[in-house]
């Protein structure tokens, strides 16, 4: 194996232990790299919410600048967090593109607040639906009876896909052991039908083939490196705007922000967000989205609110999914 900095080979005496892809010299600087950046992530955080509002504005600017207002687009999913970021990109581009993928597996709230931006905000929002290049449309249930359902977390669905679809007996024992070795709690499931093919299908391919046929060339995510683990990891290595470097450039102006900042920017500027958040939910991702769910408190789960929330909806998932989450072992009334 050689180093991913300076392609020198790897060996015992010369590995860096905390991330054996690097020799040790180029792994003791990757670590200073990553311990400054932190510094400047935590001052940027410190910064109060005028000052953050600033920077936001920059580096939005900045990504105009880079590839032109007709090039660029807000990835836009209709939450607090893209909201926000909505709000602000137009205070300065007031027409600016916004892409909404609609998933087939909204709340009615995300959906109604879309068509309010849209009819009554002069939002350029259009509605990306999930469409393949065959030209084969798509929709939730069609991906789970087709590949699986989304349950766990990204990574465990992909461990199972993974191991699912493994051409050799070889690969086959790999990725069972990857299982056994990441996610042992986990490994009773892996015949079930799980998949993270959802994601792909629904959101992530139709936006991008959108954005191609549009001649788009940069998307505006707005996501909170606060929000997980690896949101956190990756605006360390490559920060807000990541221009020429990736397959896909990005520009994450709001990564900086904390779930507060949100808060404090929407009743300050007094911002217009979905009614799902007045009906007690923290976030608006999919209604039926496994992702995340054994982490919910013992019969609160989001099904189990979805029946008290929305009962039609409740209903649809009953009778499509329920023997799903029976085998995966979720709690559902
Ligand atoms: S968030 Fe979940 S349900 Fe929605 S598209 Fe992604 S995997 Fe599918
Ligand atoms: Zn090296």
């Amino acid at each position: 194996m050689f180093c991913k900095v300076c392609y020198e080979e790897i060996t015992p005496d010369n590995v860096y232990h905390p991330n054996q892809r690097y020799c040790n010299s180029c792994g003791l600087n990757h670590a200073k790299y990553l311990s400054e950046r932190r510094q400047t992530l935590n001052s940027l955080r410190e910064m109060n919410l005028e000052s953050k509002i600033i920077q936001t504005k920059y580096l939005i600017r900045q990504e105009v600048s880079e590839f032109g207002l007709e090039k660029v687009y807000i990835s836009y999913s209709g939450g607090k967090d893209s909201t926000v970021l909505s709000h602000l990109a137009k205070s300065i581009y007031p027409n600016i593109l916004h892409l909404f993928a609609n998933t087939t597996n909204e709340y009615p709230e995300t959906i109604k607040h879309i068509k309010w931006e849209r009819e009554k905000n002069g939002t350029n929002v259009m509605t990306v639906i999930p469409v393949d290049a065959h030209g084969e449309i798509w929709n939730f249930k069609k991906v789970v009876e087709r590949y699986g359902y989304p349950i766990f977390s990204k990574r465990v669905s992909n461990a199972i896909r993974t191991y699912q679809h493994a051409l050799s007996a070889r690969t086959k024992k790999n990725s069972e052991d990857y299982i056994e070795r990441n996610f042992k709690k986990y490994s009773k499931y892996k015949e079930l039908p799980i998949s993270d093919k959802c994601c792909d299908k629904l959101k992530k391919e139709p936006l991008r083939r959108k954005a191609k046929e549009l001649g788009l060339k940069c998307a505006i995510l707005g996501i909170l490196a606060s929000e997980s683990y690896q949101r956190e990891k990756d605006w360390l290595e490559y920060g807000c705007n990541i221009f020429h470097e990736r397959k896909d450039n990005q520009s994450r102006p709001i990564s900086f922000w904390t779930a507060e900042d949100i808060q404090e920017y929407i009743e300050k500027y007094n911002v217009k967000i979905s009614d799902l958040y007045s009906m007690g939910y923290k976030r608006n991702g999919c209604m039926y989205c496994g992702f995340g769910v054994h982490l919910e408190p013992k019969g609160r789960n989001r099904y189990q609110r979805l029946k008290e929330t929305h009962p039609i909806q409740y209903e649809y998932f009953i009778k499509n999914f329920e023997l799903f989450m029976v085998d995966f072992e979720v709690m559902v009334k």
